[in-house]
């Protein structure tokens, strides 16, 4: 394409920015380099089932089949992720997107699917934000994947708590306010997209609602997963 004055006076007065660190990018990057690296998760450091770094596999059953994730989130992941829900930089949601569409596309763990559906977000929250972060992520992949994008199958109740206010107990409780349309699933194969993965109650009730409704396999997506801290090494005098 070819650029004109206008596009340099744009990118001169908003320029591309880092989500992770806020550093200044070349028009089309979407994080820099050293936040790039700190904010992927290897394929293979998460259980393909649960999508968590310490399994919880033996401790719960899930109704979705398998997991894919994208990055962990912490520091860089957490600034990308806000910046992202402030509407300030999506560029996290496209970044995150690649990297699921590239492991679904290239793991066998996952096979093909029929369409992408976002966890859906309170009506209320969403038109205060102007749009759901998780299906920025979901629309991203969806184009990637070259299937549809589905918001109208799941949606959810407007009176009911926002999920990351409560503690796990209450979530669990929390996600009966997720609903379906009556919309028939049958033999489909879907992934169910969301931005952060936690204890996995979200994506495990709207899973079941999707199976409910005749899903044949639902594999979630996330841009990120919460990780344990791992407690930094013992300095000289503690090991004393
Ligand atoms: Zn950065
Ligand atoms: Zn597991």
């Amino acid at each position: 394409m070819k650029r004109t004055w206008m596009n340099y006076l744009i990118e001169f007065l908003f320029p591309n920015r880092c989500p992770g660190c806020d550093a200044i990018l070349y028009p089309g990057e979407l994080v820099c380099e050293s936040c790039g690296e700190r904010m992927i998760l290897p394929h293979d450091a998460v259980c393909h089932t649960c999508g968590k770094v310490l399994c919880v596999c033996k401790k719960r059953s899930f109704s979705y089949d398998r997991a894919v994730v994208a990055c962990r989130y912490r520091d860089e992941t957490v600034s990308a992720i806000v910046s992202m829900k402030r509407s300030r930089n999506t560029n996290f949601a496209r970044f995150s997107a690649r990297i699921l569409a590239d492991r679904i596309r290239y793991s066998l763990n996952y096979g093909t699917f029929d369409c992408v559906v976002p966890v859906p977000m309170h009506p209320s929250k969403q038109r205060r934000r102007g749009y759901n972060q998780a299906e920025l992520i979901a629309e991203e992949m969806a184009s990637l994947l070259e299937i549809p994008c589905r918001n109208d199958i799941l949606c959810k109740d407007n009176n009911r708590q926002e999920q990351h206010k409560l503690n796990a107990e209450e979530r669990m409780r929390n996600v009966s306010s997720f609903g379906i349309h009556d919309i028939p699933l049958d033999g489909m194969r879907i992934l169910l997209c969301d931005d952060v993965l936690t204890t996995g109650s979200t994506m495990n009730r709207c899973a079941a609602l999707l199976k409910q409704n005749g899903a044949e396999a639902v594999v979630i997506a996330a841009a990120a997963t919460t990780v344990p801290m791992l407690k930094p090494p013992l300095t000289k005098e503690e090991t004393q």
